[in-house]
């Protein structure tokens, strides 16, 4: 058996849902499971729908308009057939969606949260599913609620692994093709969680690995892995095979194009990883397995904007050493830094961090009642993995660097 993803921008318009057909008929569908994520940026804006619900409830009518209006000019370019079932279907998830806000009496946002967003890969695999069955793609759709099993720790959930293996291989019947979601699970009490942002990638590795399958194709948007994020570097490489270490590095340092959990199940049990472009399905792309770590061998560019960049030192100048840096983290726990690059001297401690919940300023606060504290903003930490000397220099010479730190195989830079 095989697993394909299709993440959010291979289905954001009507034109990405004709694609999948495409590709499919390009590629073949036999013993094949598929997982679909949200179309276009609709996390985004059902998380917009979350944070009204919360605190500003006036907004909810425009935010909901907007996400049935994206999803019904979907459906209204598919589907000419206005009596459609894929209508009522989407409508009833709707009313799903209207009741749940109507009737919750939950106060846990990340509860909330998960019941709400959810509902945006629920409708994206519903639109794929008819579509696919009008075309001919015979399939059919499944609720992940009932295959991944997590615990309650909403919008972070941890995947409970032999519930899950033992649901997946009950429920899924090998000659089926199933269409199902990503990014979304239920716990015991059968309320929906989710994996963490980007994690249906994911759950299409859950998959693979309970289903014993061949292989895991993830169909992007990009030829497959390149040795550079095409958004911030002018020319890239495509990396044809890398090692499943390789590949949990680049994700680790943030190489978005792939979610760092997938790797992990796929490694355990030697299933092998394609990254395909779904606008050139016959290429190659990159194949991600136990083979060759790097081919071929050339220096990878990872970059993170948008860092802070903290010098902490004491107060009277003494030395900045254990209890001290237990306090720093404590601190950061309580708001939620993301800690990319940490570097300690004789007198001051130097990180950077990702603030991914607008704390610093609370942070900042507190930190400077015992600490002399040196903030910058907006800076970026690049990653060079085999780095060669040149690309040191390069990266040097256009930007004010911050701080350098090398290991064997990787050099981070921050740079202003
Ligand atoms: P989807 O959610 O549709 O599955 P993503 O947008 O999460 O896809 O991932 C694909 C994107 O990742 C690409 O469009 C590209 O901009 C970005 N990306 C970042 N780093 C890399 C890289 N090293 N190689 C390829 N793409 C990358
Ligand atoms: N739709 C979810 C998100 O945008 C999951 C995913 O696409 O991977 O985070
Ligand atoms: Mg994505």
């Amino acid at each position: 058996m095989k697993v394909f993803k299709f993440g959010g921008a291979s289905v954001k318009d009507a034109n990405g849902v004709k694609n999948i057909v495409t590709v499919l008929n390009e590629v073949g569908y036999q013993d094949l499971l598929i997982v679909v994520s949200a179309m276009g940026k609709m996390t985004n804006a059902f998380e917009k729908i979350a944070d009204a619900y919360f605190l500003k409830k006036d907004e909810l009518p425009v935010f909901i308009k907007e996400v049935r209006d994206y999803h019904y000019s979907i459906v209204n370019e598919l589907f000419e057939n206005k009596e459609h079932k894929v209508f009522s279907e989407i409508e009833y998830l709707f009313i799903g969606l209207t009741g749940f806000m109507i009737q919750n009496k939950a106060t846990d946002y990340n509860f909330v949260y998960d019941q709400i967003v959810s509902i945006a890969e629920l409708i994206s695999t519903k639109i794929v599913s008819c579509y696919l069955n009008d075309s001919a793609i015979e399939n059919t759709w499944i609720d992940v609620r009932e295959c991944i099993k997590t615990n309650s720790n909403y919008r972070d959930a941890k995947v409970d692994w032999k519930l899950t293996e033992k649901s997946i291989v009950t429920k899924i019947n090998p000659r089926i093709l199933y269409i199902t979601q990503g990014f979304i699970a239920s716990n015991e009490s059968g309320n929906t969680t989710t994996l963490g942002r980007e994690g249906s990638d994911y759950s299409a590795g859950i998959f693979a690995y309970c289903l014993n399958a061949d292989s895991l194709t993830i169909w992007k948007d990009v030829e497959g892995v390149l040795n550079a994020d095409p958004r911030y570097f002018q020319e890239t490489q495509l990396l044809e095979q890398i090692s499943y270490t390789e590949a949990i590095e680049l994700a680790f340092y943030g190489a978005s194009v792939i979610h760092p959990k997938t790797l992990q199940p796929l490694q355990n049990k030697g299933i092998p990883l394609l990254v395909k472009s779904f606008l050139n399905p016959k290429k190659k792309g990159t194949h991600v397995s136990d083979g060759k770590k790097l081919v071929p061998e050339t220096p990878c560019f990872i970059v993170k904007k948008n860092q802070l960049f903290l010098s902490i030192s004491a107060l009277d100048f003494s030395f900045v050493v254990e209890h001290n840096i237990s306090e720093i983290f404590n601190l950061f726990h309580q708001y939620k830094m993301k800690v990319n690059l940490i570097q300690n001297s004789a007198i001051s401690f130097s990180i950077c961090l990702e603030d991914n919940f607008n704390l610093i300023k609370n942070l900042l606060a507190e930190l400077s009642n015992k600490y002399k504290v040196v903030c910058f903003e907006k800076v970026s930490l690049f990653t060079v993995r085999h780095f060669q000397n040149k690309n040191i220099e390069e990266l040097e010479k256009n930007n004010k660097v911050l701080l350098k730190q090398f290991t064997q195989e990787t050099v981070q830079i921050v740079v202003q």
